[in-house]
């Protein structure tokens, strides 16, 4: 399996400990424990005013407010029976307090308060008591975890401005092909936009990954054997698209062996996708060579480098989902086939994946809009409607 021989061959990024404000999207590598009760006082959930529930409870409708408790003081003291404390959301709960009645359940009039018709009163009503969230010694996030906006948030409530994550491997995503041009710039007849290295960049930046340069090489057997030995020296993991197959011009495996590389597969039994190449360089430089037929190079990206990306940098990944197809595909084929999807919902509210088949591999036109692609077996006959299949997300 592809998946297999590339993990079997790559070496886990080191840990860094990096500014907090840098961290969406990266791997932690270190469990993170509060640093004190969560919330670390009794907190006021409301505004309003906090009375004594057993005063309160016995009947009592009004009461005197004494003073105002605002978040950030530290907590007053009630002290009369029949006494309030005025008291804003987020402050702590005052001493002798230990209900909080909102505002909109009460009249004013001077400094009386009175309740209106049945209010409950019991204990804690509108107190999120200390600690009900966490507790120091229980951690609130495992290393391997990705850091998205919530985990930002508990790490930073766990008091760290630094927090040690995965490294980021250095990416160079590489277009090879005498006929692609720019986007911006003019274009003849014989000439096709250089789009695959836009959306391999896109997609690592999507996936967290930010030192990614590319790099454009023609399909010149000298020029390739230059530029990329320069960047095997220089970034931890190469992306080339084209140049894989048995064309004349396909000069990339030889190039890369005669760099010093060594070729862990080429060729995998799929559809679309078959040439693609892998290996790895003296320093543990991971080099994939994807196909250049723009759908196969979306295809491989997302089947295989990324997760390969993911497992090198300790993320925990869910597995792909199984999903029903929603249409039968009429022809089954002698090796596995990707087949871009459009998730769709019935009426109650279970997804099932309507295929969007691309006309050939440099049908990219087609993906636009779906949300990944299933992985379906080598199978002769038909795939029926309903039939089960691993769903990958771009
Ligand atoms: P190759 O794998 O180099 O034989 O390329 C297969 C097909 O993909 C050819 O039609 C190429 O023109 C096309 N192709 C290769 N690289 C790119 C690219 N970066 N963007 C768009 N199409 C490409
Ligand atoms: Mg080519």
């Amino acid at each position: 399996m592809a998946r297999e021989a590339i993990d079997a061959r790559l070496t886990p990024s080191p840990a860094e400990l990096r500014p907090l404000s840098e961290c969406i999207g990266q791997t932690l590598r270190q469990d993170v424990y509060p640093e004190r009760d969560n919330p670390p006082f009794d907190r006021v959930c409301m505004d309003g005013i906090a009375v004594r529930s057993e005063v309160a409870g016995k009947g009592v409708r009004h009461f005197a407010i004494e003073a105002v408790q605002a978040a950030g003081a530290p907590a007053l003291t009630l002290v009369g029976t029949e006494g309030a404390i005025e008291v804003m959301t987020g402050a702590m709960l005052p001493h002798g307090a230990d209900c909080v009645i909102p505002l909109e359940e009460y009249d004013v009039a001077g400094s009386i308060v009175s309740l209106k018709d049945k209010v409950s009163a019991e204990p804690y009503r509108n107190v999120q008591r200390r600690g009900s969230d966490s507790r120091p010694g229980v951690p609130m996030l495992r290393a391997g975890t990705r850091l998205g906006a919530p985990e930002i948030a508990v790490v930073a409530s766990a008091g760290l401005a630094r927090v040690s994550v995965s490294r980021q491997p250095s990416f160079m995503v590489i277009s090879t092909g005498d006929e692609l041009i720019e986007p911006g710039q003019p274009i003849a007849d014989h000439q096709i936009r250089r789009s695959n290295a836009y959306a391999v960049v896109a997609a690592l930046r999507e996936h967290g990954f930010g030192k990614v340069g590319d790099d454009h090489i023609p399909d010149s057997e000298t020029i390739l054997q230059d530029r990329l030995g320069r960047h095997l020296a220089e970034k931890d993991v190469l992306i080339l698209s084209g140049g894989v197959s048995k064309g004349r011009f396909d000069f990339v495996p030889k190039v890369l062996k005669s760099l010093g590389i060594d070729e862990v597969f080429h060729q995998v039994a799929q559809r679309p996708g078959m040439p693609m190449w892998f290996g790895v360089g003296p320093r543990g430089q991971a080099v994939f060579g994807l196909p250049g037929n723009p759908v196969a190079t979306l295809i491989c990206l997302i089947r295989y480098v990324v997760p390969a990306m993911s497992a090198m940098m300790a993320t925990r990944v869910d597995p792909p989902e199984p999903i029903a197809l929603a249409s039968p595909i009429k022809r089954g084929r002698p090796t596995a086939s990707f087949v871009p999807v459009s998730i769709q919902y019935d009426a109650q509210g279970v997804p099932s994946a309507l295929p969007r088949m691309p006309s050939g591999s440099g049908d990219f036109l087609a993906l636009a809009g779906t949300h990944g692609f299933i992985e379906l077996p080598p199978r002769a006959d038909a795939h029926p409607q309903g039939f089960m299949a691993d769903l990958y997300r771009w």
